[in-house]
């Protein structure tokens, strides 16, 4: 046991809030974490499993994701419960000839950070995915690329925490923090007040209210997502796909509205196919559409035509935490001091899960981390403001 522990708060209880809780317990620090509602009642509850490496953008963005992988090779086996991990490998799929092109030069990208992205033709992708229209004109594969259950995951790490002596304490609702010479002191909540040294602001979509509770403006907004689920059916994808239009929409909003926010497609372990998604800025409204529900029926149905023999059992919606550059915010604010962000990871966060986790609880615990937090400040927006 490591004795001078400061006692550290965790707002959120979504993949990201119990990673982080995991992690610093598993160092023996003294951890609470507080979620408004249930575990994973928010996006991490409301997602795909996708472990996708190559949407990833080459630099610190594809650096993080490759070292969260390597730590999902130990978590699968350590964390309690089943999180379904599975190296299933992934494919990004063209429809048109435009779309091969700039794909070409993104692979480029990719593989001279060392990716190992292979190009496809029709032929070579329908002999990996036979269900796959003959219309598409080939597809990217790396086999990295992996699933997970997220909801497995997020109460993985949660039960790990709590193993290792955190606090899970669920529906109870930050309302405010007090500051107490330009330090947080305490979280106060509909449940009463905890003291503490450390706040890590773990809120997702909300996590912008909570960071406005010390006085900082951060530019995290919800970017809703509505998912189809089919019923469980023998398997129909080996791999992860995904279209060349979602890799477009995810980091051009503007793209999205134009040309159509593109698609994502797995097979979960129980036989369930989960076709997602929209990319939409709705504000807090987490409901279906008949529109988004229509865009993911008529594009997924496009790419695997099979798919139109299959019962639709249920469709839900989430809500990712988007911020404009698309990269997480991560790391200790300048003020107050002892507030520090993990939010923001928009639709990358059970991705990124592990490695936030672990760079958070190594940043507090030791002042050092594997990767540097600088590219993560929430100072690049500048936007902060000063407390009042
Ligand atoms: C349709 C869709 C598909 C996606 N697919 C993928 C995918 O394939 N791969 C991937 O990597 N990512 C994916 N994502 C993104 C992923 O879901 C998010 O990045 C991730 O879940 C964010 O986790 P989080 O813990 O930051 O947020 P959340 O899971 O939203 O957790 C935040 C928690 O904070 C709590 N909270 C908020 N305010 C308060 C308060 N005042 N007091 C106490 N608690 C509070 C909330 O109740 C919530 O439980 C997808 C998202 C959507 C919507």
């Amino acid at each position: 046991m490591v004795s001078h522990m400061p006692a550290i708060v965790v707002i959120g209880g979504g993949v990201i809030g119990t990673s982080v809780a995991h992690y610093l317990a598993c160092k023996g620090a003294k951890v609470t974490l507080l979620e408004k509602g249930d575990l994973a009642s928010g996006s991490s509850g409301a997602c795909d499993g996708l472990i996708f490496i190559q949407s990833k953008k080459p630099g610190v963005h594809l650096q993080l994701a490759l070292a969260s992988l390597e730590l999902y090779e130990e978590l699968y086996k350590e964390l309690p419960g089943h999180i379904e991990f599975k190296k299933s490998g992934g494919m990004v799929i063209f429809e048109t000839d435009a779309e091969f092109e700039a794909m070409c030069g993104y692979i480029q990208d990719q593989q001279a950070t060392g990716i190992d992205v292979s190009l496809l033709n029709t032929n070579q992708a329908l002999k990996k995915e036979p269900y796959l229209s003959k219309h598409i004109k080939g597809a990217t594969f790396f086999p990295l690329d992996a699933q997970v259950n997220p909801i497995a995951l997020t109460l993985g790490f949660a039960l790990s925490a709590k193993q290792n002596g955190a606090r899970i304490i669920t529906r109870t609702i930050v309302k405010g923090i007090k500051i107490q010479n330009n330090r947080v002191s305490s979280v106060q909540t509909d449940q009463g007040d905890f003291n503490t040294d450390v706040i890590i602001n773990a809120a997702g979509a909300n996590a912008s209210e909570i960071a406005a509770m010390v006085g900082i403006n951060i530019p995290i907004t919800p970017r809703r997502g509505q998912i189809v689920v089919t019923q469980a059916v023998k398997p129909i994808l080996k791999h992860c796909l995904i279209s060349a239009k979602y890799i477009a929409a995810k980091y051009h909003p503007a793209l999205a509205k134009e040309k159509g926010e593109g698609i994502s497609m797995e097979q979960t372990q129980n036989g369930n196919l989960l076709l997602g998604s929209t990319r939409e800025f709705a504000g807090f409204n987490k409901q279906n559409t008949p529109e988004g529900i229509t865009r993911i029926i008529e594009q997924t149905t496009r790419i695997i035509p099979e798919l139109k023999k299959l019962h639709v059992i249920r469709t839900f919606a989430g809500l990712r935490p988007y911020t404009p550059d698309s990269l997480p915010i991560l790391g200790q604010v300048d003020h107050p001091k002892g507030f520090v962000m993990a939010a923001g990871h928009e639709g990358d966060g059970i991705a990124l899960a592990p490695i936030t986790g672990k760079l958070i609880a190594q940043m507090i615990l030791t002042g050092k981390t594997d990767i540097p937090l600088d590219a993560f400040a929430v100072d690049r927006f500048q936007l902060q403001k000063e407390t009042t």
